[in-house]
């Protein structure tokens, strides 16, 4: 039996942490801010002290950080993560970042011996609370197996894309695609409204349309209410984009509607709706036509 370590806390790696402990894995855990360990702990995880206890006393790493710098900062900070690896050690990165630091950070982790993978996953909080993720693999095909039955406990698939940051790839462009979807709603209903449609006759016509989906269902009820608490962050979206931006000019790839959206999600994101749920974007769309 693996012994578990996991790095990162927030509002997605603490209910999938919580999925390992509930089938009776040892966890040891680490999060900067401390506070976010403690109902993992009263569930059973082992809390440490830094990144390199976490991958001294574990077998299989996850981490689940919010973005590059944050996964760069556990890796090569004084007691982190490379001054603890070796062989025999798997890194399952499970944070979206560029297909590009990801291989770079497989190679820092390979020099030391150790095996990384890029595993980020498509689906929001509710999906990790369930164990209903979909998780992008890329990297070493011996690792995944190694890491099959801990996948198995965190979501419903795994889809493996081939050698490193083919995950990191497949997940910029998922989420491509959800940017694109929720400034769609977001001008579908700003439309609507502006033409003097009864709103509840719009989200009723919607949910019973070929358009209709589990993202939309999800955030009805923020649209209905125009409140917008966060399941997945605006600010983590318009990240995401402007990842997607990066990728394709290396790529040299024209995405119109990814301009489009980036730059939506950018004005959102800096009009004081970072920490509102990405499906705000709609509320940036009203106030750009002074709604
Ligand atoms: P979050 O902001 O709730 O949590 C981020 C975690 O990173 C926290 O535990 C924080 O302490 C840690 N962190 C940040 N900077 C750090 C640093 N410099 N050093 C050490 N720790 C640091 O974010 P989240 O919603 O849990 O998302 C995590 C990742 O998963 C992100 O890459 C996000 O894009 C991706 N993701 C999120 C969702 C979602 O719906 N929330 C869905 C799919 C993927």
């Amino acid at each position: 039996m693996h012994t578990l370590g996991w790095i990162g806390l927030g509002n997605m790696g603490a209910p999938m942490a919580k999925n390992l402990l509930q089938e009776g894995y040892k966890v040891n855990i680490y999060n900067r801010s401390p506070e976010k360990t403690f109902s993992l702990v009263e569930s059973g995880a082992t809390k440490l002290n830094s990144p390199k206890e976490v991958v001294d006393q574990s077998d299989i790493i996850f981490i689940m950080l919010s973005n590059s710098n944050a996964v760069k900062a556990v890796l090569t900070q004084d007691n982190g993560i490379l001054d603890a690896i070796h062989p025999g050690k798997v890194l399952v990165d499970m944070s979206t970042i560029s297909p590009e630091d990801s291989l770079s950070y497989a190679k820092l982790v390979s020099e030391r011996g150790g095996i990384y993978l890029d595993a980020p996953v498509s689906g929001s909080v509710g999906a990790a609370i369930a164990a209903q993720l979909v998780i992008l693999v890329g990297g070493e095909e011996k690792a995944i197996d190694i890491c099959q039955p801990y996948f198995n406990l965190l979501g419903k698939e795994t889809i493996y894309f081939g050698s490193s940051s083919k995950g990191s790839s497949a997940k910029l462009a998922i989420n491509l695609l959800l940017g694109i979807i929720g400034q769609g709603i977001g001008e579908t209903l700003l439309l609507a409204e502006k033409s003097g449609l009864d709103k509840e006759k719009v989200l009723e016509m919607i949910s019973l349309s070929g358009m209709n989906t589990p993202l939309f269902q999800g955030k009805k009820e923020m649209y209905r209410q125009e409140q917008f608490p966060s399941a997945f962050m605006l600010e983590l979206m318009s990240k995401d984009l402007g990842l997607v931006k990066a990728e394709a000019d290396r790529l040299a790839t024209k995405l119109p509607l990814a301009e489009v959206a980036n730059t939506t999600y950018r004005s959102a994101n800096e009009n004081g709706k970072a920490k509102l749920d990405m499906a705000a974007v709609y509320l940036e769309l009203k106030e750009i036509n002074n709604l």
